[in-house]
């Protein structure tokens, strides 16, 4: 694996914006920290909340494990795209498991990999709606739902 070394990578702490990183120091605060863990290579700081492995150096959030060891074995991720985990772990920092895709690509990956809700109904083209400028998907028996419980709640207060 041959290091790009001299990239650097954006600051993704509030009050740094703008602020760049050397790669090759969030590569070397990552590369002790991973643990293999079937086929991933799993970052072992610190998690956030969505599942991602954060490099951090004396409180400063360097940025996303994942996106270090990405730009230090392929160089800088191309304006537009994000980084997809193809193994579907956001904690695994290994780069053959990484794919630099467009931010339609990634949401279309997730979607067809959740076919259910949370409540468990089906992503079928019934049951499916798009929701706001982000096009978010949304579950119709889950949506009727929440309007019948409003509806009722509302009905409660109104004869009380
Ligand atoms: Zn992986
Ligand atoms: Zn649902």
């Amino acid at each position: 694996m041959s290091l790009h070394t001299h990239h650097w990578i954006k600051a993704a702490t509030k009050g740094l914006e703008g602020h760049y990183f050397d790669v090759a120091l969030g590569v070397a605060i990552i590369a002790y920290r991973l643990e293999a863990s079937g086929d991933c290579l799993v970052y072992k700081g610190t998690i956030d909340a969505g599942g991602y492995g954060v490099v951090m150096t004396t409180g400063k959030t360097l940025g996303m494990a994942h996106r270090f060891t990405y730009i230090a074995t392929y160089g800088p991720i191309p304006d537009g795209l994000e980084i997809d985990h193809l193994c579907r772990n956001r904690a695994c920092a290994r780069p053959d498991h990484l794919e630099a895709v467009t931010h339609f690509e990634n949401i279309q990956r997730i979607w067809r990999t959740q076919t259910h809700c949370v409540n468990g109904h089906e992503f079928n083209a019934e049951n499916t709606y798009f929701y706001g400028p982000t096009r978010q998907r949304k579950c119709r028996v889950c949506a009727r739902e929440r309007a019948r419980r409003y509806y009722h709640s509302a009905q409660e207060r109104a004869t009380a």
